[in-house]
């Protein structure tokens, strides 16, 4: 039952994926870690926007294909990478949103202090550099990251969020996307400004307090 109710969150937040432009083709993918240790994941080869209850395959730790006919997302790795540095986390998401993908390609990392969401809910959002798509190397390229941030530039590639459930995941990749767009439109004005020093701490605190 559970893993059927989880099966038709997935489906919803692949349709609000690609609803938002957040996925062109058949790019993204989603997955979460289930009660006994495996994983629910998206094919590949398949539209976010399109997958139909049996789309959906299980795997293990390792990667392996427990249930499920189709083939495992190639970002697979990237996946087992942020569970096994995270064990807070239940859901990850991985997204080519325009504006967080405009940046990623210009590799400008959205760390600036530009907006009091920006800072309380995501903190800042590195990037990490440029690795080849589906090889390991994407794993090995987000893994010093892990542990002090929830959203994650990939360099030249798009954008890899996580969270306690697939709600709090896919906010972080709206809130990402937005306010990489805001980002875009100052750079255009070539006038970005940050929040004042005792204005950011502030903030920060919030940050912290929602994390306890
Ligand atoms: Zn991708």
């Amino acid at each position: 039952m559970a893993r059927e109710q989880t099966e038709k969150e997935i489906l919803a937040i692949g349709r609000r994926m690609w609803r938002q432009g957040y996925v062109a083709a058949n790019d993204g993918n989603i997955s979460v870690r289930l009660a006994d240790g495996s994983f629910l994941v998206t094919p590949s080869g398949v539209s976010k926007g399109r997958m139909r209850p049996g789309t959906l395959l299980r795997v293990d730790s390792n990667g392996g294909l427990l249930a499920g006919k189709g083939t495992v997302t190639s970002e697979l790795g990237m996946h087992l990478m942020v569970y096994r540095q995270r064990p807070d986390v239940r859901a990850v998401m991985h997204a080519h949103p325009p504006y967080a993908t405009t940046l990623a390609a210009a590799e400008l990392p959205l760390d600036k202090e530009i907006l009091p969401e920006l800072v309380i809910f995501l903190g800042q959002v590195p990037l990490a550099p440029y690795a080849t798509p589906s090889t390991p190397e994407v794993a090995a390229s987000i893994q010093p990251f892990l542990a002090d941030h929830d959203a994650i530039l990939l360099s030249h590639h798009g954008v890899l969020t996580y969270g306690s459930t697939l709600e709090d995941a896919y906010a972080k990749l709206e809130r990402v996307e937005a306010c990489a767009q805001i980002y875009y439109n100052l750079l255009l004005l070539d006038r970005v400004r940050v929040l004042p020093p005792e204005a950011v701490d502030k903030l920060k605190s919030l940050r912290a307090g929602l994390k306890k």
